[in-house]
């Protein structure tokens, strides 16, 4: 062989129909770390790479007379050489060139690699996603907790512990927004009812706190039983009410006060009848909420005087 060739930079063999090796040049012997040239081409393939010559490199130098790039992996010495041979076909011998595919092999390894890594990262994001919608539902169900807790504090915040009615924050405050309304309207009116249970005391004395904490709470719900829907029932503290009634004049509170005093007086009671005395006043213009307060309780402090279980207006 010529001195260029056996030295050339790429690997190159020459071979029978049957694939037997007719020569081989240096460098490809140095490749395969081998000093006598291998007897068939088997010789120096791998058993994949043996197949893969098999099936399609035969056919395809009979039809085209020559093979383009295809990709072998060499026996070496200490590991396999991926190799691209290119072949062709004259006077019925085989001449092929094999240049050595390392660093390819390499790149590939490295995209398959940064794939795998890819993927890994994918399914890691995937993951977190999850957690992450999980985390949120969680957040949001607090969230909705929070807010319901809010409102049940809201509600505690306005109503009266014993009997469920609203309590006298509310009212107060309920009764500064309908000063409010009727002050920066013509027509606008409202009364008010203040109710005090007849000698409570009594009641207390004879059958105990417990039970007269009992005909307070049947005391409540006969009181809104006895009112409209837009009427505010309170409780103001001790055996002492407040309705107040949006758009109601002074006849017609004192209607309503007489007609739940009345009913009170002959209704059926668990344990123990009671009777009460309520004061009535209506809003004139300029009465703020102690004004109010004031003729209600002149009111009531009229019908206690007058012998108690009635109403008096002022
Ligand atoms: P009057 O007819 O003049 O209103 O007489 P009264 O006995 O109803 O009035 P008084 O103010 O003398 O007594 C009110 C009583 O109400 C005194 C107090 O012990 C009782 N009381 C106040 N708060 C409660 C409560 O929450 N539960 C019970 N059971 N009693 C209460
Ligand atoms: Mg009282
Ligand atoms: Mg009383």
């Amino acid at each position: 062989m010529e001195e260029q060739l056996d030295l050339a930079p790429c690997g190159y063999l020459v071979m029978n129909q049957s694939f037997h090796v007719v020569e081989m040049n240096r460098t490809l012997r140095d490749m395969l770390g081998v000093e006598d040239t291998p007897i068939h081409l088997h010789d120096i393939l791998t058993v994949p790479s043996r197949i893969y010559f098999q099936t399609y490199f035969a056919p395809s130098i009979m039809l085209h007379g020559k093979v383009n790039e295809m990709y072998l992996m060499l026996k070496g010495k200490e590991h396999h050489l991926p190799v691209l041979m290119n072949a062709i076909k004259h006077n019925d011998q085989f001449a092929c060139v094999l240049v050595q595919m390392a660093v390819r092999d390499e790149y590939e390894n490295e995209l398959l690699l940064a794939r795998r890594n890819a993927e890994r990262i994918l399914h890691d994001t995937d993951e977190a996603n999850r957690k992450l919608q999980e985390l949120l539902k969680e957040v949001e169900g607090k969230q909705q907790e929070l807010l319901d807790l809010n409102v049940e504090l809201q509600e505690l915040a306005m109503t009266d512990a014993l009997t469920g009615l609203k309590n006298r924050r509310f009212l107060e405050k309920k009764l500064m927004d309908l000063v409010q309304l009727a002050e920066s309207s013509e027509n606008e009116t409202f009364s008010l009812l203040l109710i005090d249970v007849d000698h409570f005391k009594q009641i207390n004395d004879t059958f105990g706190h417990p039970m007269g904490d009992a005909v307070l709470r049947e005391l409540s719900w006969k009181l809104l039983r006895e009112t409209r829907e837009h009427d505010v029932v309170a409780r103001m503290g001790g055996e002492e009410f407040i309705i107040l009634l949006p758009n109601t004049n002074e006849e017609s509170a004192r209607e309503m006060a007489e007609r739940i005093r009345l009913n009170l007086d002959h209704g059926s009671w668990t344990q123990k009848r009671v009777t009460v005395s309520i004061g009535v006043t209506t809003y004139e213009k300029g009465n703020d909420s102690s004004i109010l307060f004031s003729k209600a309780d002149a009111a009531l402090y009229l019908s206690k005087g007058a012998g108690r279980n009635r109403v008096s207006v002022k």
